[in-house]
């Protein structure tokens, strides 16, 4: 098919105020198009040359493209620049401009035609620029684009220019072509909206379908190296909620605060994708390796959360300390100050077969069977419950532990690529508290530091105090906001309080590598206070089993020896605290 027949199809798309007139507009097109370029044609429309996961890029600006029009239409790049500056628009740029060149040549050459310009052809050129990469790369872009706009006319320019750009934005969704690819070839919807979950490359389905139909998309299948939808959580905010709506029982998982990454291994290495699809890989160099070391599968598609750590207590960082991997020359230098941990909770396929069928528990049984945990690579934390009681337990638990909550799952659920449905839950909070003001902890114990942090501690157990048992109780682990001369400091300063056991006035449910007799008072802030199973302040107080626990700690820099561990901020004060908190609402309602 001619371009110029697509072009008038755009602007058809562009004008229509109407998804029904949308969607006519591309059955009409679809009809009229032959395998060899229908997926071109989707893929010119959709704004990208390849699909999403690819990550191939046409490496066009602004600058080039006037640079390219110039080139072909004779007009004067500081007259393009301006043009440009004017509109804002690359593509009206194109149209004024190749006019102009075509009022010259009419001029020139009366009478002369331009040999039509295919989809093909404007298909492969867009492919040839992007993979144009290496030393004199932008000169043959260049050169490239300046000879499809010499052969363009004006209105056929203007698409080319802003698809280039990646200023197409027809706005045309996946669900859109679906409906159109749907109607032209007559195949159930549902059916291709399910191949689609499988396979979500609609340049490739729609070959599928022009020339197998119905029975070409029963064939599609889950695939090393093209990423399937992912499956996709509801939300509730009560245990007994959750449980009800999972039939009595849960696969209750930590819920990490990170990126969800789909891991995909093959005899071509190992990539990853976001969860919108994207390749990563390139952001996360140590996951790929610590993958290669941990996993062992000849071929599979594991899924999990990457989170953020810091490097010298090795807790686990809020989600915005992943940004720093967003750009791609600071990739390296953030491996080094924010390494990351994957935390594995499902596989997919393994080895030639397609686990999304079978049961969540089964897989997970897979996974177990694959992963030898090891430092930067674990299964995600979890449990199987079927009690109110422990599933809070477990979700105070993870809260305390700098998680969002939990995401519970039937045990005996399928993978469902692409849907939201209700046998994943997310159990998160509706308000987090915010904590705002400072606490004096005695030091009870330590944990031995890594890295450069080796031979003095990199984290700290520390205690309020409690007048009327005249005991310590802990409330969190403290390894952040310590500078280095800080921590050689503490390693000499606690030296004299070593002791070979729990001091009998300290309660802990924790194990450090070192006791410490009571003395030496830090302050502390935290991001809030929450409830924790893991700590014994105030044990109780507002749930059976249940402390309190300080979120995010971090040692202020400020040493109390003012104060003696009797004078530290006491458990009834923390309870105060714990009460008083301001709530903040989180984002999103509860859906029900
Ligand atoms: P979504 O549309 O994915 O629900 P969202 O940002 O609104 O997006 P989130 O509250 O982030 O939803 O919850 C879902 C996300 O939680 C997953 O996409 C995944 O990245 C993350 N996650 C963390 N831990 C787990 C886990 N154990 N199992 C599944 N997902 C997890």
């Amino acid at each position: 098919m001619e371009f110029s027949e697509l072009a008038k199809v755009l602007a058809g798309i562009e004008s229509t105020t109407q998804r029904t007139m949308m969607v006519k507009l591309l059955v009409n097109l679809f009809k009229k198009l032959g395998p060899d370029e229908i997926d071109k044609a989707i893929y010119i429309i959709l704004g990208d040359v390849r699909p999403p996961w690819e990550g191939v890029e046409l490496g066009i600006a602004e600058k080039l493209c006037l640079r390219a029009l110039s080139r072909a239409s004779g007009v004067k790049l500081e007259e393009l620049e301006s043009l440009y500056q004017k509109t804002g628009d690359v593509g009206e740029a194109a149209r004024k401009a190749l006019s102009k060149r075509q009022a010259q040549t009419l001029l020139a050459f009366a009478g002369a035609k331009r040999a039509p310009l295919s989809i093909s052809q404007v298909y492969d050129t867009f492919l040839k620029i992007a993979r144009t990469t290496g030393e004199g790369s932008i000169d043959l872009k260049v050169s490239l684009l300046s000879s499809l706009f010499s052969q363009a006319s004006p209105e056929e320019a203007k698409y080319i220019a802003r698809f280039v750009v990646g200023k197409l934005r027809l706005g045309v969704a996946d669900m859109t072509i679906i409906d159109a690819l749907a109607e032209a070839f007559n195949v159930d919807e549902g059916q291709l909206e399910k191949a689609y979950n499988i396979h979500p490359d609609l340049g490739y389905l729609a070959k599928v379908v022009l020339e197998r139909g119905q029975a070409g998309l029963a064939q599609v299948r889950v695939t090393p190296g093209v990423p399937v939808m992912p499956m996709l959580a509801q939300r509730l905010s009560t245990s007994h909620e959750v449980l009800t709506k999972l039939g009595g029982a849960a696969i209750c998982e930590y819920k990490y605060d990170g990126e969800r990454a789909q891991i995909h291994i093959g005899p071509n290495g190992i990539s990853i994708y976001s969860r919108r699809l994207e390749n990563i890989t390139h952001a996360y160099p140590d996951v790929v390796e610590a993958v290669r070391r941990s996993v062992s599968a000849k071929e599979a598609i594991i899924e999990g959360e990457i989170v953020a750590l810091d490097p010298d207590t090795g807790d686990i960082l809020p989600f915005q300390e992943l940004m720093h991997r967003k750009r791609k020359h600071e990739v390296e230098e953030a491996m080094r100050e924010y390494p990351v941990k994957l935390n594995l909770f499902d596989v997919i396929y393994l080895d030639g077969e397609d686990l999304t069928d079978k049961p969540l528990i089964y897989r997970r049984l897979k996974l177990s069977e694959i992963v030898r945990e090891s430092e930067d690579v674990v299964i995600a934390k979890w449990a199987l419950f079927d009690d109110e009681e422990k599933v809070d337990l477990f979700f105070h638990e993870a809260i305390s532990m700098g998680m969002e909550g939990l995401v519970c799952k039937s045990p005996t659920s399928l993978y469902e690529m692409g849907a939201r449905g209700w046998n994943w839950i997310k159990y998160k909070r509706d308000y987090r508290s915010e904590m705002s003001d400072t606490v004096d902890l005695v030091v009870v114990g330590a944990f031995y530091g890594r890295g450069k942090r080796a031979g003095l501690y990199g984290a700290f157990l520390m205690a309020a105090y409690d007048p009327k048992t005249d005991m310590f109780y802990t409330v969190c682990k403290v390894g952040s906001g310590f500078t280095d001369a800080d921590l050689k400091k503490m390693y000499q300063m606690l030296e004299p309080y070593k002791i070979d056991h729990r001091h009998p006035r300290v309660s802990s449910r924790m194990e450090p590598d070192v006791w410490f007799t009571p003395g030496i008072v830090l302050e502390i802030i935290g991001a809030e206070i929450t409830l924790s199973p893991l700590h014994t302040c105030c044990q109780g107080a507002i749930k059976p089993d249940v402390g309190l626990a300080i979120r995010f700690p971090r040692f202020t820099g400020r040493y109390r020896s003012d104060k003696g561990p009797e004078e530290a901020t006491t458990v009834d004060e923390l309870l105060e605290i714990y009460r008083n908190q301001k709530k903040v609402k989180l984002e999103g309602p509860a859906t029900t």
